[in-house]
């Protein structure tokens, strides 16, 4: 019956769907252009430890601008490039990107640490250890310095590969973060055998703790398992400074939001830096 109705019928679009896949195909076609344009920049989020107020590092995220369409944001575009195939150059861009401007700080005296969001679809050609050790002696970063953010959703899809991937370059220092943690599919037994250093909380989690529900605990919880494993904890969407008080308290490791500062070009984090004072943000 339902083979006959599949015959028979024909499958429509809505005006919604197809506007999308119309702006989906036009948007893969810009990517090309756009990594032959030099249309990507960088933008780093500072991230600070909690009880100290300082400054440890900072979040790589890529920003778009397009003469045809204007400002894209990674969410849009981020995924388009994977199924397009266009994340590995696109990823390779921002990856070398970065490791630039983080050597140029270091030069300057600015040490901090950078991490960089990585698709899942960077690690299932198994190249990505060599492409980033070899990017780190180009560049002569030292791979302490260096954190690899994934998803959740990497262990799901090519869970060996990532797992061997992340074992080299742990090897070699650089550190592993599980990004946006809480609103994937990993279940502890994954967590607790891949070779990890640090868990991001996802933001939608950060964002109950002073609500008037179990959102505190649930992040507490979060927060003690984390550190039975050894983990650090990164607190992402931290928008108040009752978020980071809380936070304080549930001893929680790092954090990162529009709280303590926004993303930054390069030129402007580096004078941002300079005036930081650890304890400001705390208020
Ligand atoms: P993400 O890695 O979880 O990055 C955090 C996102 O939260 C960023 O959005 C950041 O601007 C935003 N954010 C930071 N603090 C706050 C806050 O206090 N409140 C709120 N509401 N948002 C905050 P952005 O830059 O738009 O990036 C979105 C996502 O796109 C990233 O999520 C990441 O998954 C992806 N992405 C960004 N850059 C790259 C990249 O270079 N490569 C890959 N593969 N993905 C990237
Ligand atoms: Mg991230
Ligand atoms: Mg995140
Ligand atoms: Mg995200």
């Amino acid at each position: 019956h339902s083979k006959e109705q599949g015959r028979n019928s024909i499958c429509f679009f809505s005006p919604a769907q197809h506007e999308a896949t119309l702006s989906r195909y036009r948007i893969a076609g810009l990517l090309q252009q756009a990594l032959d344009n030099d249309e990507f920049h960088m933008v780093y989020q500072p991230q600070i430890e909690v009880d100290s107020g300082k400054l440890i590092g900072v979040e790589a995220l890529i920003r778009w601008y397009s003469p045809q369409l204007g400002q894209v944001s990674p969410e849009v575009f981020i995924p388009v490039a994977e199924d397009a195939g266009l994340i590995e150059a696109v990823g390779y861009w921002a990856l070398e990107q970065s490791i630039a401007e983080t050597m140029k700080w270091l030069e300057k005296g600015l040490e901090l640490k950078i991490s960089v969001n990585f698709s899942a679809r960077q690690f299932q050609r198994g190249e990505v250890a060599s492409r980033l050790l070899a990017l780190l002696n180009k560049y002569q970063l030292p791979a302490e310095l260096f954190v690899v953010e994934l998803t959740e959703t990497c262990f799901v899809h090519s869970a060996e590969a990532t797992e061997c991937e992340l074992v080299r370059l742990r090897e070699h220092g650089v550190r592993i973060a599980i990004d946006d943690f809480g609103t994937g599919f990993s279940s502890l037994s994954y967590i607790r055998n891949m070779s990890l250093d640090m868990i991001k909380i996802d933001r939608s989690f950060i964002s109950q703790i002073n609500a008037e529900n179990s959102g505190g605990r649930l992040v507490q919880a979060m927060i003690d398992m984390s550190h039975a494993m050894e983990l650090e904890v990164v607190a992402e969407g931290v928008e108040s400074a009752q978020d980071l008080a809380v936070l304080k308290q549930l001893g929680c490791d790092m954090a990162q939001g529009y709280h303590i500062a926004r993303p930054m070009t390069a030129s402007d984090l580096e004078g941002w830096a300079m005036s930081y004072e650890p304890g400001q943000a705390s208020g």
